[in-house]
């Protein structure tokens, strides 16, 4: 699935643990954070013309979709977190949420699988596929990430944040008192 979708499941994972800001930020993050392994993909189309092109997209999209990957980031969380325990543990569902995702929906343009190498890098003996996995651009994708858009607005109207505290809170304040004047309502809490 898309980063955009990606990021808005780990949101909804963030939003589940009545975190405080910052572990909310670890927890959706860690929606994403699988694929850092696909930033080859730029240096992959701006060298295919070289004598040698530099094929890391190829090579190295989904080496991080693994559990080995996915504790290093619970640990990480753990230090970073002021909820510690929590925060790491909803940072790891939030990255098998991501695996699940793209297992369900992120077959390639040219039909590849994209295996998920999920005992990496000590093991290759699971390449985990799901026979009924759909594309990247199919429809359920887009249907999901329109539910997710929606959950998204309604948690910021009635709680009062939103993703973009991640970035910046006036940004964060502006969004949901825009969202919450246009739509208000007394009983909300
Ligand atoms: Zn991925």
């Amino acid at each position: 699935m898309s980063p955009i979708t990606h990021f808005l499941v780990g949101w909804m994972a963030a939003n589940g643990g009545g975190l405080q800001r910052r572990d909310r930020a670890l927890v959706a993050i860690a929606g994403v954070i699988p694929d850092v392994d696909g930033l080859g993909a730029p240096v992959e189309v701006l060298t295919k013309n070289w004598e040698r092109p530099l094929a890391w997209f190829s090579e190295y999209h989904h080496t991080f979709h693994n559990v080995t990957f996915a504790i290093v980031c619970g640990g990480l969380a753990f230090a970073l977190a002021t909820r510690r325990w929590k925060t790491a543990l909803l940072v790891f569902l939030s990255f098998h949420l991501h695996l699940l995702c793209d297992l369900a929906g992120a077959r390639g343009p040219d039909g590849h699988q994209w295996p998920i190498p999920y005992l990496k890098p000590f093991s290759d003996a699971w390449e985990l596929t799901w026979s009924g996995q759909w594309a990247l651009n199919a429809w359920p994708n887009f249907a999901i990430t329109g539910v997710l858009l929606v959950a998204t607005f309604y948690l910021a109207w009635r709680r009062g944040f939103s993703p973009l505290e991640i970035l910046s809170s006036r940004a964060d304040q502006a969004f949901v008192g825009a969202l919450q004047q246009r739509f208000p309502a007394p009983d909300r809490s």
